[in-house]
Formats: C-alpha cells, sequence, structure tokens
C-alpha cells in the first residue's frame, strides 16, 4: 500500500438492542481514532428484516458530539427529547446535535422495507461548541449532481461544487459516490480522509477496497482517483485534523474522567438528557464505568 493510505479493519460488534445484529466499527480504531473530527464509523446491513422488528434502540443520551444517520436502504424513525420525531431514508442526512446534552430513540417503523443498510456516524464538537444546545436537523433534498459520470451527494461541508446545509462545527466533508468507470474527485490538501464502501468494490488510488474496510488517506491530496468496473457505492468522509484530545466513553464526548463520570449520573439520575417519550420511561442504561480513569487521547495513537 503507498504511503499516505492506511487500511483500517473495522471490529464486528454485535449490538442487542438491533435484534443482534452485526456492524462493523472502523471508528474508532486501534491505531487512528479519528479522520478530522469524525470519531465513529459504524456499517451495518445490508440485513433482510422481512416479518421481524429490525431496528429498535430504546432512549438513550449523548453528548459533546454529533450523530449522522445515513441509509443505503431501507427507514429508521428517530425521536429525541426535544420532540423532534423524523423518519429518514435513502439520500437523506438525519443530524442531530447532541451538544450539552439528548436523548434519542431509533427504530425501524411497523411498516417497513425488506432490505436495512446503512452507517451511524459521529462527530465529536469542539472544545467551543461542545456545551451547545441540542438540535435536530433533517435533510431531505441534499445536493447531489454528476462528476465524471458518478452521481455524488454531498451530506456534510462541500465536495465538486457542492454545499451541504447541514451545521458542521470544525471543516469536515461526508459525500456518497456511486457510479461505475473512473473519477477523480477533487478534495482539500488540508483534509484527511476517510473511504468506506457501502456497495461494490473500488481501487481508490489503485488500492482495492471491498466491503469492509474503512481506507484512511492522509492530508496532502488534491485528489482522489477511484475506479470500479462493476460499480461501486463509497463514501467519503474528511476533515481537518482534529486537535484536541478527547474522552469518549458510551455515547459520550467529552475532555476528561470526571465529564464522563457526570454524565452518566445525570443520565442516570434522569436530569439533563430530557425524556423521549412514549417508551414508559425504559431506557438504555448506561454500563458500569471502568475501574482505571479514563485518558483522553489525540486522533492517532
Ligand atoms: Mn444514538
Amino acid at each position: 500500500m503507498g504511503e499516505g493510505h492506511e487500511l483500517l479493519i473495522g471490529r464486528e460488534v454485535v449490538l442487542g438492542t438491533r435484534d443482534g445484529t452485526v456492524v462493523t466499527r472502523t471508528l474508532p480504531n486501534k491505531d487512528r481514532r479519528m479522520i478530522g473530527a469524525w470519531c465513529f464509523v459504524d456499517h451495518y446491513g445490508p440485513t433482510d428484516i422481512t416479518g421481524q422488528t429490525g431496528m429498535r434502540v430504546l432512549p438513550h443520551p449523548h453528548a459533546g458530539l454529533q450523530t449522522v444517520s445515513w441509509l443505503v436502504a431501507g427507514e429508521v424513525a428517530h425521536r429525541d427529547s426535544e420532540g423532534n420525531a423524523q423518519t429518514v431514508r435513502p439520500g437523506q442526512l438525519n443530524l442531530m446535535t447532541a451538544g450539552h446534552g439528548i436523548s434519542h430513540a431509533e427504530e425501524s417503523p411497523a411498516e417497513h422495507s425488506a432490505m436495512l443498510h446503512g452507517v451511524q456516524l459521529w462527530v465529536a464538537l469542539p472544545a467551543a461548541d461542545r456545551e451547545t444546545v441540542a438540535s435536530f436537523e433533517h435533510h431531505g433534498d441534499l445536493p447531489s449532481g454528476q462528476l465524471q459520470g458518478f452521481t455524488v451527494t454531498v451530506v456534510m461541508g462541500q465536495l465538486a461544487g457542492l454545499t451541504s446545509a447541514a451545521t458542521a462545527y470544525t471543516p469536515l466533508v461526508a459525500a456518497e459516490i456511486a457510479g461505475s468507470g473512473e473519477v477523480r474527485v477533487p478534495v482539500r490538501p488540508d483534509f484527511e480522509h476517510g473511504l468506506l464502501v457501502l456497495e461494490g468494490s473500488v481501487e481508490a488510488d489503485e488500492v482495492p477496497l471491498e466491503n469492509g474496510p474503512l481506507l484512511y488517506l492522509a492530508e496532502g491530496r488534491d485528489e482522489l482517483t477511484l475506479r470500479s468496473a462493476g460499480g461501486c457505492r463509497v463514501l467519503l468522509l474528511g476533515g481537518e485534523p482534529f486537535a484536541e484530545q478527547i474522552v469518549m466513553w458510551w455515547n459520550f464526548v467529552g475532555r476528561s474522567h470526571d465529564d464522563i463520570v457526570e454524565m452518566r449520573e445525570e443520565w442516570a439520575h434522569g436530569t439533563r438528557f430530557g425524556d423521549v417519550g412514549g417508551y414508559g420511561g425504559v431506557v438504555i442504561p448506561a454500563p458500569p464505568l471502568p475501574n482505571s480513569t479514563l485518558v483522553p487521547r489525540g486522533r492517532k495513537r
């Protein structure tokens, strides 16, 4: 593999909250915890959920981050403690800025498509904005265009002259690129990037990539060449290398062990994160804290 490329192999994680759905978690990775402000990448499906509940994630809290829901197939209904209720479908973005604190639940609607396939991403908020008031955005009409025969949809940030209206707190990008043949994608040289295959297979800078790992691409490039004979759908993530050290534990991003202890206690006591409603007070309890002190860590080992 060439210089500036790393293949980040994912871990298979079984989510009890999703009918035992298996997800591939490529961020945080052992040696590289973040790409730009992107700090969490879970890829799930495609899974046939015909006649099944599908996704059912009970109310749980978030703080210090944004959650990004992006689907390739199916639908997910979001409800949060600020009273937002919004189903997301392929090509649309559900973006929740947790800031100081919010809780939400996500589930497959009772009437749902056969297949469920998507990614769940988190963006760490910078110190200046991590205590911001929680908010939710749905973007049903994202900017999309043709680039050398490929379809580019910009989810967050800017790419190929297209700009998403989604709120970001640090310079970053997320875009879906789908098609076959060859495309040279212009990228910002001050960004580092990650490339995840959602469907098909691709050669990125001659590196063959299939479903599974996340290809890390270091800063200092102004384009990325993608080749796919049989067709592909990929997700490109990028951003300015995140300079701050963070503590990421469970559903929280903080700056210290004490931040996390406080968030965990407030969730246990039913304060700070509100109430999603409709679940009769049933929520996902926080796991026990580790015996060791949580240490702030940088973007890579
Ligand atoms: Mn969540």
